[in-house]
């Protein structure tokens, strides 16, 4: 195959990658969003696991269906995106296109969080709920960010005492 041909036979082939990669449908783009193995929740659990907490994922016989049920201290985890469940930090920003759709969405989400947290202490178990801004590690520390590692010590100082919640 002469220099040429090659050349253009690389570019038909990128052109076919470009067509088979279809836009995402919305439907697609929330199960995206909603993805179970997300990367804050391994920093979480990972840390977790090194202090030497046993937990369970993603029960979903418990209401919200925690990310991280930690059976012996009675601790529900949820590490929440923090625009999916509208923190208002500012990694939070409501979509301008669609947004009836979107706000409608974001206040059933909102409303789901205080019930579920509130059946989980009738049940009488403790929720944490770490939100994904606390775990983003940034160069330098500001006031509005403690770092990841304080974060994660705080999570740790709360399972093993007898507050009710706890919100990082
Ligand atoms: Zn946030």
């Amino acid at each position: 195959m002469d220099k040429v041909s090659k050349k253009s036979s690389a570019k038909k082939k990128a052109a076919k990658r470009r067509r088979a990669r279809k836009p995402m449908t919305r439907s697609q783009m929330m199960q995206a969003v909603h993805s179970e193995d997300t990367k804050p929740e391994m920093i979480v659990r990972k840390a977790l696991f090194e202090a030497g907490f046993r937990y369970r994922l993603h029960r979903r016989d418990l209401p919200g269906t925690p990310d991280i049920f930690v059976q012996k201290y009675g601790v529900a985890i949820f590490v929440n995106g923090c625009f999916w469940h509208q923190h208002g930090c500012k990694l939070t920003s409501r979509p301008k296109s669609n947004s009836a759709f979107w706000n409608d969405k974001f206040d059933r989400n909102i409303v789901r969080d205080i019930k579920t947290q509130h059946e989980l202490s009738l049940l009488g178990y403790r929720v944490a709920i770490v939100w994904e801004c606390s775990l983003r590690v940034e160069g330098v520390a500001d006031a509005g960010n403690m770092g990841a590692a304080l974060t994660l010590e705080r999570l740790i100082d709360f399972i093993k005492s007898d507050d009710e919640t706890i919100e990082l």
